[in-house]
């Protein structure tokens, strides 16, 4: 080991010296991350009938659902909405069929419970055959040229390598990527969209709380009242309901009951449910936070608690039902929604989005759902655009597709293909363009789209 001290403005370094490192497992197709888009991707690929390793750096599979708390998938769904209905819509079925999923407030789907999820999740990957691999985060990718042929990581066990015929990064962050050396980009942290320590609360008076909601119901336009936001809606969500709670904070504020700086502490809910427990309390905030940046996260998670803590308090003073309610958990993390894209094949656009793209290498439909950066568009009249294949292919890179919310695109094509369905339908595609490139023995490039519709019919995915 080398130390070079430190000079002037720059950092004392150390150079470690080359090591060798085990190689513990091979695999035909290797996972990384197992949020919505990586956890479909592995079941797709093994029920196309390739071996699959699932690799996650947490103790759960699931990754925002069950991570971070965010309960609900498909919150968009209206009666005329048209979707892929593959895995992501299977997740819901899956959890409301093993008691994990309740109706969602304001939507025809169902609100997933963040905890049971896991149970679910590990049964999907039991079933399929996959290859677990928890408490084990990439750090490296091992390269053979220009192509990634596996990976490192790092755990309690220190650093092994796995070796993989077909990587799939889906760490959302675009980590294998972005250390393989792909382009991607990030955006400065003062554009970034917001992330937030979500929460649940238990202690509530279900019958005064919904009776509360329906004596004072909010609706879609209500998001742009707390003077910190604006919503950009079509017109069309400006009087339907949200489960939108605003006052209690103004109200605690003008009270003086929490700091007078706590401007942006409103959101939904998303359950309450008969035991008592408010879920899914999307309400903290935190501008300015990369998620790429540990002592950005360590503030985020500090400040998000705290802020939490005063929401609940002036959710006990000022909302029917919650006198009193108690913080019952914390996500396991700090939620974040935005960090690397990649520089993809192709990148999708506002326009895209907002106009139905439509694409020859399509891997499956996305509603017409926009939801970011103060834009809100609800997918209530049947308009949707199809996801390429071609906006998981990284460049300078091969052998590898990136699934999930760091595909490439512009900012409101992110507000669109960041929603978990939508990283979900990503998820299956990579995850059956692995199997298909393998059973060909082609490159990524050069997958057969043909036969790749095949397999997504097979697996009940609309991609047309
Ligand atoms: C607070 C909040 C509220 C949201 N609300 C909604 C909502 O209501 N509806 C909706 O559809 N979307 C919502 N989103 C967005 C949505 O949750 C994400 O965009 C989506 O989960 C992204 O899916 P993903 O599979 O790409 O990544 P993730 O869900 O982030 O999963 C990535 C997985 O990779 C793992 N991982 C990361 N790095 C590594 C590594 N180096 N090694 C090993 N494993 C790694 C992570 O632990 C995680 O399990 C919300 C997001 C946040 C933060």
């Amino acid at each position: 080991m080398h130390l070079e001290r430190s000079t002037g403005r720059r950092l004392a370094r150390i150079t470690e010296p080359a090591r060798e490192i085990d190689v513990i497992h091979e695999t035909d197709v290797l996972v990384v991350g197992s949020g919505p888009a990586g956890l479909a991707a592995a079941l797709a690929a093994a029920r196309a009938g390739v071996g699959v390793t699932l690799v996650e750096r947490f103790g759960c599979f699931g990754g925002n659902i069950t991570t971070v708390g965010v309960e609900g998938l498909a919150w968009y769904r209206h009666e005329a909405t048209v979707e892929a209905n593959g895995i992501g819509r299977e997740f819901e079925t899956r959890a409301y069929e093993m008691g994990a999923a309740v109706p969602e407030s304001q939507s025809q789907s169902y609100e997933l419970d963040a905890e049971g999820f896991k149970v679910v999740a590990d049964v999907l990957v039991q079933e399929a055959g996959i290859h677990p691999m928890l408490h084990r985060a990439f750090v490296a990718p091992v390269m053979d040229g220009d192509r990634v042929i596996g990976i490192i990581t790092e755990s309690k066990a220190g650093r092994e390598a796995i070796l993989a015929r077909r990587v799939i990064d889906a760490t959302g962050d675009a980590d294998v990527a972005h250390r393989a050396g792909a382009p991607t980009y990030l955006a400065p942290r003062e554009q970034l969209m917001a992330a937030s320590v979500m929460f649940h609360i238990a202690g509530v008076d279900k019958r005064r709380f919904v009776e509360g909601v329906a004596a004072d119901p909010q609706t879609y336009k209500d998001w742009a009242g707390n003077g910190e936001w604006s919503i950009e809606t079509s017109g069309k969500e400006d009087d339907m309901f949200s489960p939108f709670l605003h006052k209690p904070f103004k109200a605690a504020l003008d009270a003086g009951l929490i700091p007078a700086d706590l401007t942006t502490i409103a959101g939904t809910w998303g359950a309450v449910h008969d035991s008592g427990e408010l879920t899914y309390m999307n309400l903290v905030h935190l501008a300015g936070i990369d998620g790429t940046d540990p002592d950005d996260l360590t503030i985020g998670e500090i400040e998000g608690r705290r802020q939490a803590m005063h929401a609940i308090t002036a959710l006990r003073a000022f909302t029917p039902g919650c006198e009193q309610a108690r913080l019952r958990n914390f996500g396991m993390t700090l939620g974040v929604r935005d960090t690397r894209k990649i520089d993809a094949v192709h990148n999708l656009t506002e326009h895209e989005v907002r106009e139905q793209g439509r694409f020859d290498d399509s891997i499956g439909i996305y509603p017409e759902f926009i939801d970011g950066y103060g834009i809100l568009v609800l997918p209530t009249t049947g308009r949707y655009l199809q996801l390429p294949y071609r906006n998981m292919l990284p460049r300078r890179v091969r052998n590898l597709l990136v699934a999930g919310r760091s595909t490439g695109g512009d900012r409101v094509a992110h507000a669109a293909t960041r929603n978990m369905a939508a990283c979900a339908v990503f998820g299956q595609g990579a995850g059956i363009a692995a199997a298909v490139s393998l059973h060909d023995g082609v490159e990524f490039d050069e997958v057969d789209i043909a036969a790749v519709h095949r397999e997504l019919d097979r697996q009940g995915v609309r991609h047309r």
